[in-house]
Parts: structure tokens; sequence; C-alpha cells
């Protein structure tokens, strides 16, 4: 079957550059619930698009009273309509190897640790085109990487040509959005569909009734100032590898990272072992690495102690240990299987006061194009 966008099954399809400011990216999503219906939905946090612009006439002729006639125009602006034209390319199929070593493969790699461990080295495939997006010329970054379970995802960054272009310049947002877009999509097709869940901006759509609405907090706010400390080409923006493995961890895990923050640990269902249930701990002076507290139907049976492969911070640490038992549990297993099982409180003895329940994984998302 030849591979596509589609058959890639994103939710983030196209991060693309605005012309007027090289740190401003919009996000082009793809309504993952819809798209399994076989329809298309994007939606684009550009203000096109979130003020509904090619109906504007339209509306205003429905509040002057001149018509009643609804809107008429499917929903879009040239960024979605950019995204649409990807989605309908075949692409991907003899997509050229890079090593990791190339620049964007390596700032990926930087920038999101479970795909140091996940993505074999080459698994990383890397094409290049020039496109017109509304008359503006773009230079399209595809990048693609299969994970050791044999899954692929792959990840649109568009930069608009008219910025200057420097050594690297390009690989910091590859690795951030291209980053982005691989994990979440490795873990929707490991069926855990809530892990990286996109930045929302379904519910902006309402801005512009009120200038003043302008300037409340709106979804995505967050996710975007995260994204734009990680757009600093020199790395010059006062944050320690530590803050920036903190700022990975939370842009994937968004509201889930809140929850961590709350509780101390996240529970993993296993997708091995019906009824298994991992739970990740977090030491609230994010010094070291907690054992991962095993549950069987419910009892707390196990500790797991999965150490660090090499000195990177502790959120990545966790970050890879929570992405890997989602996206290839049995190899997290294979590691722990080396003498690192442990009773009970083995580290700490705190007591369980939480059900852990076990979910199963929702059947393997396959696209319905
Ligand atoms: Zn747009």
């Amino acid at each position: 079957m030849a591979r596509s966008l589609r058959n890639g099954d994103f939710d983030l399809v196209l991060a693309i550059q605005s012309p007027s400011s090289p740190d401003r990216w919009y996000r082009v999503l793809l309504d993952r619930a819809r798209a399994l219906t076989g329809e298309t939905v994007l939606s684009c946090d550009c203000t096109g698009w979130k003020q509904n612009a090619r109906n504007a006439a339209a509306r205003r002729a429905v509040a002057a009273g001149h018509s009643d006639a609804g809107l008429r125009v499917p929903r879009g602006c040239k960024h979605t309509d950019a995204a649409q034209a990807l989605l309908g390319s075949p692409a991907g199929a003899a997509m050229p190897r890079y090593r990791t070593e190339h620049p964007y493969v390596g700032a990926t790699r930087t920038r999101w640790a479970p795909l140091r461990e996940f993505v074999p080295e080459g698994g990383w495939g890397i094409q290049e085109a020039r496109i017109t997006v509304s008359d503006e010329p773009y230079h399209l970054v595809l990048l693609q990487a299969t994970g050791t379970t044999d899954t692929t995802a792959t990840a649109a960054i568009a930069f608009a040509a008219c910025h200057p272009v420097t050594l690297g310049s390009r690989a910091a947002p590859i690795g951030d959005w291209g980053g982005y877009t691989l994990a979440a999509s490795f873990c929707r097709q490991a069926g855990v569909p809530l892990a990286g869940e996109p930045p929302l901006h379904f519910a902006e759509e309402l801005i512009g009734r009120g200038a003043t609405r302008r300037s409340a907090p709106q979804p995505g706010t967050s996710n975007r100032e995260i994204l734009a400390i990680g757009d600093q080409r020199d790395l010059g923006d006062g944050l320690t590898p530590a803050q920036r493995a903190e700022n990975t961890l939370r842009l994937f895990l968004g509201p889930q990272h809140a929850l961590l923050e709350r509780q101390g640990f996240l529970d993993v269902s296993s997708g091995l072992y019906p009824g298994r249930v991992y739970r990740l701990r977090r030491d609230p002076q994010r010094r070291y690495e907690r054992r991962v507290r095993v549950f069987e139907q419910g009892q707390y049976r196990a500790d797991y102690c999965i150490v660090r492969a090499q000195s990177v911070p502790e959120a990545d640490q966790y970050l890879t240990v929570y992405f890997g038992l989602i996206a290839d549990e049995r190899r997290i297993l294979s590691v722990v299987q080396r003498g690192n099982i442990f009773s009970p409180n083995s580290d700490g003895q705190e007591r369980e006061t939480v059900p852990a329940v076990w979910r199963p994984r929702a059947a393997a998302l396959t696209a319905s194009a």
C-alpha cells in the first residue's frame, strides 16, 4: 500500500511558518474522530481560520437581516489548503534515508529523548520540496521515522522561503514540531490516543466577537510559548537541560502533566498483559528516578527498576519510560528482566490509595481514506 501522509494518521498535519515572523508558527490539525469516519476536517490557529474569514460576508449578511442563508463555504485558510494538498499527495514510499548525524535528525533526537531509543539508526527519512502557499514560496520538510516495532510516522514542517536560512536554522523547529508529531503518532498507533494530545485551538473560534477577549489566555498559548523557547537557535534561552526536558515533557503530556504534578504519578495500561498497570512515579525533587510500581488485576505486585541508559535529565528519563511502555512495551520489559524486579515498597513506603485501573488499548487506528 502506498504510504501517504493520511496513512501516517496525523493529528498535527502541518506546522507552517509565518512569512512575516520567523518565530510565528501556525498549526494545522486534523480532527481525529472525524478522520476515522472518512471525513477530512482541518483547522488552523491563524486569524483567518479563527475568524472564519471566508464566510465573513455571508455572516454579515445574516447579521444585517439581509439573508438567512447559512455559511456556505467550507471553513478554511491558506494553511489548511496547503495541508489538504499534502494529505492528497503520496509521500514517504521512497523517502531517502538519513543517518542520525543529519542536523534535522540530530535536533529531533536531542529534543525528544524517547525517539533516541525508539527509532534505530537508519530509521530516519527526510524529503524536501519547494511548494507555494497562496503565492508565497515555501520550503517543505517531511521527516519520517520508523520505530523499533516497525511503526512509521511522518511530520511536515513548512518554512517560509523569504526568511534567511543559516546553517542549522531549520533544525530547531524541525526538532520541536517534528519530534512532537512523531512521538504523538507512535502513541496513537499503539492505541493510546490521549498521549501527545495536540494543542487545542478549536475553542478559539469565537475570538473576534469582542476585541478584549483577545488578551484572555487561550488554549494552546502555553504550548506555543514552550515551543517558542525551543525555537532559540543557539539555545541561549537561559534554560538548563533539565528545564528544557521538563518543557518537552509538559508539551507531550498536555493536561496529563498537571495530573502528574498533582498526584505524583501516571498510570500506563499494559498492551501485552490484560489487567496489568504500570504506575510511573516521580521524585518530587526531580533528583532521581523512582521504581515503576506494577499492578496486576488491581493488586500492587512488584517494583521494576528501569535505570537510565545514559546521563539524561530526570524528565527525559520519565518521558522515555512512559513513551516506551506505550510504544514498545516488549523492549522496555526486556531490559527489566535482567534482575531488576523487586518486591513492593522496595524504594519507598508510600501507600497506594488510588486504584490502578487497567484499560484495554484502542484498536490500532488505521486510515479510512
Ligand atoms: Zn491558517
